[in-house]
C-alpha cells in the first residue's frame, strides 16, 4: 500500500497532530472487501485479523501520522469558527490500483483540540447509518465518500441515552470542506488561506492550473460538481438533512452523513432532521441551500478574485442543475429524446405522486411496466388518466420499442434504496452484536436496479412505525 501524508506535511500550520484514543475491546465488525482491494489493502485478502493488526499495531496505520484538520462552517446559516475534526482524524492518503488518491479518515477517534464539549466519539447507530448510506449512494451512482471498515467497541457514550460507540474509516478524494476555506478567510489568516489554495489546486485540481485564473477555475469546478450532485439528490429523492458548509465537500460528493433520508412517500417539503425546525434543509430546499453554501464559499475567494467574476461563476449553478436534473428525470420517465414539454409531463407526474403521497421510488418502477395499470394507484383517477394519455402520446414520439424502454427505465430507477426503517432494523441487530443484517443490506444495495426475488421484502415501503421518520441529529 502506498501511503502519503501530504496534507499533514505540507499544511502543518492548518492541522493538529493527534493520536487515536484507543477504545475498549475494538472489533472489526464490517469490512468493505472490494474497496480495500481497490485501495491496495489487498495484501490482507479476507484475513480480517491481519487487517486489524495492520491498523492497530504500534506502527499501524492508526498510529503513524494522524492529524485533526481545522475548519469552520455556516451551521443553519450562522457562522461558527469553532469547528474542526473534533472526533475524526485524517490518517493518511493512499493511492489506489488505478492511481487515484484517497484520504483515509477515522471517525470516532477520540478527543482533539477541536472537540469543544464533545467526547470525541461516535455512536454505533450513526456510524452504521453513515457506513450504509455511503455505499448505497455510491452504488446508485451518486458521488459519495466511501466506507472502508467499521470498528465496534464495548465503550459506552452518552447522548440522549447511553449508547454503544464505534469508529469507522471512510475514504474519499479529500476531506477538504467549504468550511476549510471559509475559516482561514474569516479569521483573516490569509497566508494559510493561500497555502490551502495552493495545496488544493496542486493536489486535487491540477487541471485548473492550466487556466488563466486557476482559483476561478477551481470555483467553477466546485459550482458545477455541486450542481451535478444536487441534481442527483433531487432525482433520487435523497435528503441530506444537515447541509451546513462544514458538511459540503469541494469534490461535489455526498459527505458527512447525519439524519439523512431517502423519500418514501413523495413529500417535497419533507424534513428528515428532527432539529431542523424551520425546514431550512427540507428536501425541496436543497438546491437553494447548495447555492447559498457556494456563495458562502465564494467569499473566501474575494482576496483574489473580483466580485463580478465570482458572481458570474455562481450564476452557472442553476442552469447546470436544471439541465442535469431534467436529463435524469427524462431518463427516469423513459424519454430518450429531448422535447419542449418534457418537464411539464415530469412535473405533472410529480404533482400526482405528491397529491396521493405515493412512494417516490416504487412509482417509477411501476411506471416502467407497460402491463401495470398506473391509474389505479391514484384516488383522482381522472387526473391520472388525463396525465397518462399525455405521457403515452409523448412516448409515441420515441423511436424505441416498449420493451426497450422498459429495460432502459429499470436500469435507471432503483428498486432497492436505503429506507430509514431498513437502516433502523440493521442498527437494532448490531446493537446486540449481530452485524448480519448490515451485511445483508449492503449486499442488496450493491445492486439497487436488479430484481432480487429473494429480497423482495426489502423493496417495500415502510411499515407504519417507519413512515416519515425524523432522525435525531445526535451522533
Ligand atoms: P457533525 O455534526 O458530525 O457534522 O459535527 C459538527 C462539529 O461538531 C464538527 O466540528 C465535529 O468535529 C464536532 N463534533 C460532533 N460530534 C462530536 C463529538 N462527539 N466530540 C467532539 N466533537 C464532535
Ligand atoms: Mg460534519
Amino acid at each position: 500500500m502506498i501511503i502519503d501524508h501530504s496534507y499533514a506535511e505540507k499544511l502543518q500550520d492548518l492541522v493538529s497532530p493527534v493520536g487515536v484514543t484507543p477504545v475498549i475491546q475494538p472489533k472489526l465488525s464490517l469490512v468493505n472487501e472490494s474497496l480495500t482491494k481497490l485501495l491496495n489493502f489487498g495484501e490482507f485478502g479476507n484475513d480480517q485479523t491481519r487487517l486489524f493488526n495492520a491498523l492497530f499495531e504500534q506502527d499501524g496505520l492508526l498510529n503513524q501520522k494522524a492529524v485533526a484538520q481545522k475548519y469552520g462552517g455556516h451551521q443553519f446559516g450562522s457562522w461558527n469558527p469553532e469547528l474542526g475534526d473534533g472526533r475524526g482524524l485524517l490518517l493518511a492518503e493512499v493511492t489506489d490500483k488505478e492511481g487515484a488518491q484517497w484520504d483515509l479518515h477515522l471517525k470516532g477517534a477520540g478527543n482533539t483540540p477541536y472537540s469543544r464539549f464533545g467526547d470525541g466519539r461516535a455512536v454505533l447507530r450513526s456510524t452504521i447509518r453513515e457506513y450504509l448510506a455511503s455505499e448505497a449512494l455510491h452504488y446508485l451512482g451518486i458521488p459519495s465518500s466511501r466506507s472502508v471498515c467499521l470498528i465496534s467497541s464495548n465503550e459506552l457514550v452518552y447522548r440522549e441515552k447511553q449508547e454503544k460507540s464505534a469508529m469507522m474509516i471512510r475514504a474519499c478524494q479529500s476531506h477538504i470542506r467549504f468550511g476549510h476555506f471559509e475559516y482561514f478567510y474569516h479569521s483573516k489568516q490569509l497566508e494559510k488561506l493561500a497555502q490551502l489554495f495552493d495545496y488544493t489546486l496542486a493536489n486535487h485540481f491540477p487541471q485548473c492550473l492550466d487556466q488563466s485564473n486557476p482559483k476561478l477555475a477551481l470555483l467553477e469546478e466546485i459550482v458545477l460538481s455541486t450542481a451535478d450532485l444536487i441534481a442527483k439528490w433531487q432525482a433520487f429523492g435523497f435528503c441530506h438533512g444537515v447541509m451546513n458548509t462544514d458538511n459540503m465537500s469541494i469534490h461535489g460528493i455526498t459527505f458527512d452523513y447525519g439524519p439523512y433520508a431517502f423519500l418514501d412517500a413523495y413529500v417535497p417539503d419533507y424534513i428528515c432532521n428532527h432539529s431542523d425546525h424551520s425546514g431550512r434543509y427540507a428536501f425541496d430546499q436543497q438546491p437553494g441551500v447548495a447555492l447559498w453554501n457556494l456563495n458562502a464559499l465564494a467569499h473566501a475567494f474575494t482576496p483574489y478574485i473580483e466580485i463580478d467574476d465570482l458572481k458570474e461563476t455562481l450564476l452557472k449553478f442553476q442552469p447546470r442543475l436544471t439541465e442535469q436534473y431534467a436529463n435524469i428525470m427524462r431518463t427516469k420517465m423513459g424519454l430518450s429524446q429531448e422535447m419542449p414539454d418534457d418537464m411539464v409531463i415530469v412535473n405533472e407526474w410529480l404533482a400526482l405522486l405528491h397529491q396521493d403521497k405515493q412512494d417516490y421510488t416504487l412509482s417509477f418502477r411501476r411506471l416502467s411496466d407497460p402491463s401495470y395499470s398506473i391509474v389505479d394507484d391514484f384516488i383522482d383517477r381522472n387526473r391520472a388518466q388525463i396525465w397518462l394519455e399525455k405521457y403515452q402520446q409523448r412516448l409515441g414520439l420515441e423511436s424505441i420499442s416498449a420493451e426497450q424502454r422498459q429495460q432502459k427505465m429499470l436500469a435507471v430507477n432503483p428498486k432497492y434504496i436505503l429506507r430509514n426503517y431498513l437502516a433502523q432494523i440493521a442498527i437494532d441487530r448490531a446493537e446486540e452484536g449481530d452485524f448480519s443484517e448490515c451485511e445483508r443490506l449492503l449486499a442488496i444495495l450493491k445492486s439497487p436496479y436488479t430484481e432480487q426475488a429473494e429480497n423482495a421484502e426489502y423493496a417495500k415501503p415502510p411499515p407504519h412505525w417507519g413512515q416519515g421518520m425524523e432522525i435525531s441529529c445526535s451522533s
